[in-house]
C-alpha cells in the first residue's frame, strides 16, 4: 500500500467529479497555484464526499507551495497556526484551507485544535505528496483530485474503498488509533454521515481501545461531538457509538443510566430527540448545543435525581444538584462552554414547572426566556410518556390562545408531580419547583377567587 511512490491514476472520464460541484473559490485557487508554477490539488473530505456523490461543504487543498510561497500567490490569503502554518485563502464567507504536503503525523487533528492538546505534536516537517497521503486517516480522505488534468490520484486504495462505500484506515489500525484515539469517533461519525461501512479490520479494535478517547482533550471531544450530532445524522451516529461501544466513553453517566433502565424510554426519548435535531437540520431550522445535550443527557439527569431523591433530599435542592453534578461529570470528558450547560440545566429545571398551572406560574413560565426550548423539550418527553400529554395540551394553548384563556377552570390547587420520562415506579422524580413566597400565595388564591381566575381576572400578570 503505502510502499509505492506510484499513484493510481483514475483519469477524468473514470470518475464523477465534475468542476461544476466544485466551489468556485476553490477552483481560482487551485488554478491560481497550478499557473503560480505549483503542485495543487483538492483533497481530503471533499474529494471523498464528491465520489460519493455527495456536496463538500467545505473544500481543502494541498500543495507544494510553502505556506509563505501561497501568500504571495493570492493577496487575499492569511496565515494561521503556530506550529503547523496553514495558509486561509477567503473568498467573503468561504475560505479555502492550503496544506503544504506534510510528513509524519501529528496528533491527527491537523494542527487545527490541537496546541492545547497538552499532547506533544511533532515539527511541522513538510513533505510529498504521498507522504501526505499515508499521514491520513482513512483511505477514502486520502485522494487527491488533480486540477492540472482533472485527475484522481490514489496511493492508498481509497478509491475502491469509496466505490464499495467503506472505511478503512491506513496502516496498522491499532496503531492508528493509538496515535490518536478520536479517530474511532471519526470511524462511526464518517460512516453515519456517508452511510459507508467500517472495515472489519478497522472497527474490530474499536471496543478494546475505545478508553483510550479518555486522554483526548475534551475540547477537541467537545467539538468532535458537534460533528457527530449537530450534523444532520445524529441518530445514525448514537446507534454507531453504541453499536462500537463508544457511548460509554463519551457519554458515561448516561450510558450507564440507559444500561439500567430496565423500560428503554431514555434510550427511546434519546433517539427520539436526535431524530428531531436531524429533521430540524434537514429542515434549516436552528438548533442548539443546549438542546442536544439537554437530550444526551437527560438519561444521567434523571438518573441521579432518582438516586439523590431516594436519599430524601428535598426535590428542588435534588434537581439543582442533580444538574450540577452531570453538569460536572460530563465536563471532566466533554468541554460543553457554560454558555451551553446553563441553558442546558433550565430547560431541565422548567420541566417540573409544566405541571403547575397557578396563575402567576404560568405567567413567569410563558415568560422564561428558556419557554420554548423547554416546551419543546417536554414535547420529546411527551412522546414516551403519554401521561404528560394533558400538560402538553396545556401550554401548547397557553402559547397560542394566550394564558388567559387557558388558566380558566384550570387554577387546580394541587399541582401534580413531575413523572420524569421512562424513569420506573419507584425511581422518585422532582415535584414543584423552589419558590416559598409563591409557593404561599398559590394555596391562598383558589379560596379567594373561587376556583377560577381566568378570563377577565384583575390581576396583571407578573411576567
Ligand atoms: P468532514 O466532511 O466532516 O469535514 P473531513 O474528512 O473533511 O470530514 P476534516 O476534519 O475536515 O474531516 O479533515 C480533513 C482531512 O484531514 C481528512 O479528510 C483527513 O484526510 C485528514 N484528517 C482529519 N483528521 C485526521 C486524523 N485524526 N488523523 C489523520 N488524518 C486526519
Ligand atoms: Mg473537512
Amino acid at each position: 500500500m503505502p510502499d509505492s511512490a506510484v499513484p493510481l491514476v483514475i483519469p477524468r472520464e473514470a470518475h464523477p467529479i465534475s468542476r461544476r460541484n466544485i466551489s468556485p473559490a476553490a477552483l481560482k485557487v487551485l488554478y491560481g497555484l497550478r499557473d503560480a508554477g505549483y503542485q495543487s490539488f483538492l483533497v481530503g473530505g471533499a474529494v471523498r464526499d464528491l465520489l460519493a456523490g455527495r456536496q463538500p461543504k467545505d473544500f481543502d487543498v494541498a500543495t507544494n507551495a510553502t505556506p509563505e510561497q501561497v501568500r504571495e500567490v493570492f493577496r487575499n490569503c492569511r496565515l494561521i497556526g503556530r506550529r503547523f502554518r496553514l495558509a486561509h485563502v477567503v473568498f467573503g464567507r468561504e475560505i479555502i484551507e492550503v496544506a503544504t504536503f506534510r510528513a509524519n503525523d501529528d496528533d491527527g487533528s491537523g494542527g487545527r485544535a490541537a496546541e492545547d492538546d497538552g499532547r506533544l505534536l511533532r515539527d511541522n516537517v513538510y513533505g510529498t505528496i504521498e507522504e501526505d497521503a499515508v499521514r491520513r486517516d482513512f483511505t477514502a480522505n486520502a485522494l487527491y483530485y488533480a486540477i492540472e488534468d482533472f485527475s484522481v490520484r490514489d496511493y492508498v486504495g481509497g478509491f475502491e474503498d469509496v466505490m464499495a462505500r467503506r472505511l478503512r484506515l491506513i496502516g496498522d489500525p491499532e496503531t492508528r488509533y493509538r496515535e490518536d484515539p478520536v479517530r474511532m469517533l471519526r470511524a462511526v461519525r464518517l460512516a453515519a454521515k456517508l452511510g459507508f461501512s467500517i472495515d472489519l479490520g478497522s472497527s474490530a479494535p474499536i471496543p478494546a481501545m475505545a478508553p483510550l478517547i479518555a486522554g483526548a482533550a475534551p475540547a477537541r471531544l467537545f467539538d468532535e461531538s458537534l460533528k457527530l450530532f449537530l450534523a444532520g445524522h445524529a441518530e445514525a451516529s448514537f446507534l454507531g457509538l453504541e453499536t462500537h461501544a463508544l457511548l460509554p466513553v463519551l457519554l458515561p453517566e448516561t450510558a450507564e443510566a440507559l444500561r439500567t433502565n430496565r423500560s428503554g424510554s431514555l434510550r427511546t426519548m434519546v433517539l427520539e430527540g436526535l431524530r428531531n435535531t436531524d429533521r430540524r437540520i434537514a429542515e434549516d431550522r436552528p438548533v442548539t448545543p443546549a438542546f442536544l445535550y439537554a437530550v444526551l443527557l437527560w438519561p444521567a439527569y434523571c438518573r441521579e435525581l432518582a438516586r439523590l431523591q431516594a436519599q430524601g433530599l428535598d426535590p428542588v435542592v435534588a434537581q439543582q444538584r442533580a444538574a450540577d453534578r452531570v453538569t460536572l461529570h460530563q465536563a471532566q470528558r466533554i468541554a460543553l462552554p457554560r454558555r451551553f450547560s446553563l441553558p442546558m440545566q433550565e430547560i431541565w429545571m422548567l420541566q417540573p414547572r409544566f405541571s403547575l398551572r397557578q396563575k402567576k406560574r404560568v405567567f413567569r413560565t410563558l415568560a422564561h426566556p428558556r419557554f420554548r426550548a423547554a416546551f419543546d423539550f417536554l414535547e420529546l418527553r411527551a412522546r414516551v410518556a403519554p401521561e404528560l400529554g394533558a400538560d402538553l395540551q396545556f401550554w401548547r394553548e397557553a402559547q397560542l390562545q394566550g394564558p388567559a384563556a387557558v388558566l380558566h377552570g384550570h387554577d387546580d390547587p394541587e399541582s401534580k408531580g413531575l413523572a420524569v420520562a421512562g424513569m420506573e415506579a419507584g425511581e422518585a422524580s422532582p415535584e414543584g419547583e423552589g419558590d416559598a413566597p409563591a409557593r404561599r400565595r398559590r394555596r391562598r388564591r383558589p379560596r379567594r377567587g373561587g376556583g377560577s381566575t381566568g378570563g377577565g381576572a384583575p390581576g396583571a400578570p407578573d411576567a
